[in-house]
């Protein structure tokens, strides 16, 4: 039986389906990628993933799992997956001036962030500089907020974030919201939130924490300076798929079409976490599609063989 299982991405979803791969009695191998350990490398306290009593940080999370799967024997390589080919078996995917082959292969690549592409967003992420409202939200109670993005995820973003804080401004670059009707009716009738149109984020302020930011009218040209503590940027996500253009089986978006939970459109090669998943994006869900992955590449090797 051909027992090596390659895994492309090291976050919660590709680190959990090589922890269940070894102890299910697979050769598993992790290629790390472009941003080992995945976005929970991004974020500070996080306070939903099971299991810790008080808040754990995401590289200490990311670390600990990584920690565990080395233990159960699992091969790292640090680096980034140049090429894949699943065209037939073994699976061939190419790393430096490697060829690694596997029996089954599980995508974890995952997604990003899409930014806004400013230097001092770099430079104060973590520091009051967030896309994730869901992981960040609760550290800005009583706060001011600036949030970017007028689609359906900034307006539940920005009517999460009321939760906590004092006002939310939702700077929007048209005059009008992408975001679906209901959503849109429940952003305007929510008092703690106010928006700025045609307007764009030009620079956050802040040096080594977000002190507030400078806003431009894309109309008439307009600079203002908004004093806030936070930034939380929803201009959407970009599944990490570029490697598998042609190998499998994308949708418009660019995400991984998956065939049944974990399946994608190639017999042996599944997929787990945000590669394909765009509507949950937690880390505990990532997590739990990597272990059903696993689960099914085992099955698969198990029959296969
Ligand atoms: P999205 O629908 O693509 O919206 C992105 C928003 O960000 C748009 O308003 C866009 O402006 C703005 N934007 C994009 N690039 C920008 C930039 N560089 N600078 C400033 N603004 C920028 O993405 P999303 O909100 O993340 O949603 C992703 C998908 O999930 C969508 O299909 C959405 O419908 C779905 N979703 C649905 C629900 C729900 O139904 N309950 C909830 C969440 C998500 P423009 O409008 O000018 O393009």
């Amino acid at each position: 039986m051909n027992k090596n299982l390659i895994v492309l991405g090291s976050g919660p979803a590709g680190l959990t389906s090589a922890i269940y791969g070894a102890r299910g009695g697979l050769d598993v191998t992790v290629v790390s990628g472009l941003e080992p350990g995945g976005q929970l490398m991004l974020t500070t306290d996080v306070e939903n993933f099971p299991g810790f009593e008080e808040p754990i940080l995401g590289p200490v999370l990311m670390q600990a799992m990584r920690g565990q799967a080395q233990r159960l024997g699992v091969k790292f390589i640090e680096d980034v997956v140049k090429s894949v080919d699943f065209s037939s078996r073994p699976f061939k995917v190419s790393v430096g001036d490697q060829t690694l082959e596997g029996g089954a292969v599980i995508v974890a690549t995952g997604a990003s962030s899409k930014w806004i592409g400013l230097e001092s967003e770099q430079r104060l992420r973590g520091k009051g500089v967030s896309s994730c409202a869901t992981c960040d939200g609760f550290f800005f109670k009583g706060k001011d907020i600036v949030l970017v993005g007028g689609g359906d995820v900034a307006m539940e973003d920005a009517n999460f974030l009321t939760k906590f804080a004092n006002k939310v401004t939702v700077i929007h670059r048209r005059n009008e919201l992408r975001a679906s009707h209901v959503l849109q009716q429940r952003a305007f009738s929510n008092a703690k939130i106010t928006f700025i149109w045609d307007s764009v984020v030009e620079e956050i302020l802040g040096k080594d924490v977000v002190e507030g930011a400078r806003i431009k009218n894309v109309k008439t040209g307009e600079l203002s300076e908004l004093k806030c503590h936070g930034v939380f940027v929803a201009i959407g996500h970009k599944p990490n798929t570029e490697i598998l253009q042609g190998q499998l089986e994308l949708d418009a978006k660019g995400y991984a079409v998956t065939k049944e939970l974990n399946s994608s459109s190639v017999k042996g090669v599944f997929v787990a976490g945000d590669v394909f998943d765009h509507v949950y994006r937690q880390a505990v869900t990532a997590a739990g599609t990597g272990c059903s992955a696993a689960m099914d590449a085992i099955r698969y090797l198990e029959e296969a063989n």
